[in-house]
C-alpha cells in the first residue's frame, strides 16, 4: 500500500470476512484502503449445499459467489493466498500465494487486522471418516453424498445423524450480551444442520420409497437437548415431532471413536448401527491462528463485544474463529461483521460512539430444510439470557430460505436490513 490510508487487511472471505470488508467500506467509506485474502476466490454458500443435495443438485453449480467481483465494486483489493502467519508486534501477515505451487512468502502490513478464517472442521481426527462417513459442509462431501443417495449408493440400511465433541474454550468467559447472560458452553459447535438434515432426510426416505424415519438415530454430546441455543420450547416442540416419526433421539453420548462398515463406534465402545453415517465433526481453531497471545485457550481468537481484542485493540475478529462466536452460525458471524465496520468508522471518524459502540447481541437465526418444501424456522437469544423464542414450520420459511440465498446472490451478499426484517415479518406475523 503506498496511502497514506489506514490499511485494514482481513483474514478470509466467506460470510464474516465479506460481510465484514462491505460493512468496512459502508460505515468508514474511502478512509481507508481494504485487502480481503482467501485461498478461494469465492464465497461457500454452506446454508444451502444440504437443501440441494437433498433436491438432487450437484451444490458446485449453485452455491458459489464469485469473490472478486463482489469485492472490486467495493474497491477492496482481493489476494488468493494462504496465510501461514500472523506477527501482530510487527502488524504483518505472512502468506503464500495460492494460484500456482512453488510461489514465495509475502507480507502484507497492516493497521487493523480482522480475522474472519473460521475454523479446521476436523473431519481429520474421526478415524474411518473418509471410509465410511458423509457430510454437507461443502461441495466435495455434498457431491459424494449426492450421488450416494440419488445413484444407487444407499441401499436402505439404517442411518445416524449426529456431532463429534466440541472443544470450546475459555475465551467468551465472563461476557454478559444479555443483561444476566452468557456465552454459554456447548458440546457441539453447531447442531442446526444435524436438525435439518433429520427432518429432511426423513422425508426423503419416505418420498423415494426407502423406508421409515424409524431408520434414522439422531445423537447429540450435549446432556439434555440438541442445538439447545435454538430455545429450549423450540426444541422440546421439535424433538417432540421426531418423536412422532418414530426417530430415535439418543443423548449425552460419548465423543465419536471411529466410524466403521457397520457403524458409529463411541468412545467406551458403543456402537450404533449404521449404513450411513451423517456427522458434522469438531470445529478446531486454525493452525496459524493458535498460538497467537490474542487466542483463547483452543486457539479462538479473544474478543470483547465489540469484536475487539481487548490486548490488541487494532485486531478484530468475526465469524467462527472468534471465541465469542457461539454457536457457529454464519447468521452471528453476520452480526459481528456488522459492528467491526462501525468500529472501524468510529476511529477514522466516520461514526459517532453511540451509533458505533452497540455491542454484540447474539441471536440465533436459522431456516432448515425438511423436506416436500417445507422448512423449520427458529430465532431465538433465550440461551444467551434474552427473552426471544419463536418456531415455524412450513411452506413459507422453505420459499424463504431459497430466497434469502437468491438475495444474497443478486447483491453480492448486502441482504438489505428492510429484507432481514421482511423475512422475519413474513415468517413470524403472516402465517
Ligand atoms: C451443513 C452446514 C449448514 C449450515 N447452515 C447454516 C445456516 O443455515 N445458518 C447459519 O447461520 N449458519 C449455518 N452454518 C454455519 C455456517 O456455515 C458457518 O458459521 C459460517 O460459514 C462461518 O462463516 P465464517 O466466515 O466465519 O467462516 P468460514 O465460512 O469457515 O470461512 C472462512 C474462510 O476463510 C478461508 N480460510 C481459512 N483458512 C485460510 C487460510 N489459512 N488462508 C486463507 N484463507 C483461509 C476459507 O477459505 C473461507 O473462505 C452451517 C454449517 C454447516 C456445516
Amino acid at each position: 500500500m503506498t496511502t497514506s490510508k489506514s490499511h485494514v487487511v482481513i483474514l478470509g472471505g466467506n460470510f464474516a470476512g465479506l460481510a465484514s470488508a462491505q460493512k468496512i467500506r459502508e460505515y468508514a467509506g474511502d478512509s481507508v484502503d481494504i485487502t480481503l485474502i482467501d485461498r478461494k476466490d469465492y464465497l461457500l454458500f454452506v446454508p444451502n449445499v444440504p437443501t440441494d443435495v437433498m433436491e438432487n443438485r450437484d451444490p458446485a453449480k449453485r452455491q458459489r459467489l464469485q469473490l472478486r467481483p463482489a469485492l472490486a465494486s467495493d474497491d477492496i483489493a482481493f489476494v488468493q493466498g494462504i496465510v501461514k502467519r500472523v506477527d501482530i508486534d510487527r502488524r504483518s501477515v505472512d502468506f503464500l500465494p495460492f494460484e500456482r505451487p512453488g510461489a514465495e512468502c509475502e507480507v502484507l502490513h497492516y493497521d487493523y487486522l480482522v480475522i474472519a478464517l473460521g475454523a479446521h472442521l476436523a473431519y481429520d481426527r474421526i478415524p474411518g471418516f473418509a471410509e465410511h462417513g458423509h457430510t454437507v459442509s461443502d461441495l466435495f462431501h455434498g457431491e459424494r453424498l449426492r450421488q450416494y443417495l440419488h445413484e444407487g449408493g444407499y441401499q436402505g440400511g439404517p442411518i445416524v445423524i449426529g456431532s463429534a465433541h466440541f472443544h470450546q474454550g475459555n475465551g467468551a468467559e465472563g461476557l454478559a450480551p444479555y443483561p444476566g447472560g452468557s456465552i454459554p458452553y456447548a458440546h457441539a459447535a453447531c447442531e442446526g444442520p444435524i436438525m435439518e438434515l433429520t427432518t429432511a432426510l426423513a422425508s426423503w426416505l419416505t418420498t423415494s420409497r426407502k423406508g421409515k424415519p424409524d431408520k434414522i438415530t439422531v445423537f447429540t454430546p450435549e446432556e439434555e437437548l440438541i442445538a439447545a441455543d435454538a430455545g429450549e420450547n423450540n426444541v422440546r416442540h421439535f424433538l417432540k415431532l421426531i418423536d412422532g416419526m418414530g426417530i430415535h433421539y439418543r443423548k449425552n453420548m460419548p465423543d465419536i471413536a471411529r466410524l466403521t462398515a457397520e457403524g458409529v463406534e463411541f468412545q467406551g465402545g458403543e456402537t450404533i448401527e449404521a449404513e450411513l453415517k451423517m456427522i458434522l465433526p469438531d470445529w478446531v481453531a486454525h493452525e496459524c491462528l493458535r498460538d497467537l497471545p490474542i487466542c483463547d485457550s483452543m486457539g479462538f481468537i479473544k474478543t470483547n463485544l465489540l469484536m475487539r481484542n481487548p490486548e490488541h485493540p487494532e485486531i478484530f475478529a468475526a465469524g467462527d474463529c472468534a471465541a465469542v462466536t457461539m454457536p457457529k452460525i454464519g447468521g452471528i458471524g453476520h452480526q459481528e461483521a456488522e459492528i467491526v465496520g462501525r468500529q472501524i468508522a468510529l476511529d477514522m471518524g466516520r461514526m459517532d460512539a453511540e451509533e458505533a459502540n452497540q455491542p454484540l447481541q447474539p441471536v440465533t437465526f436459522c431456516i432448515g430444510d425438511m423436506g416436500e418444501s417445507k422448512a423449520f424456522y427458529v430465532r431465538a437469544n433465550t440461551w444467551f439470557g434474552g427473552q426471544d423464542e419463536v418456531l415455524k414450520m412450513g411452506r413459507i420459511p422453505y420459499r424463504l430460505k431459497m430466497r434469502y440465498r437468491d438475495l444474497f446472490f443478486l447483491t453480492n451478499g448486502k441482504i438489505p436490513g428492510f429484507g432481514l426484517e421482511l423475512a422475519q415479518f413474513t415468517a413470524e406475523k403472516v402465517f
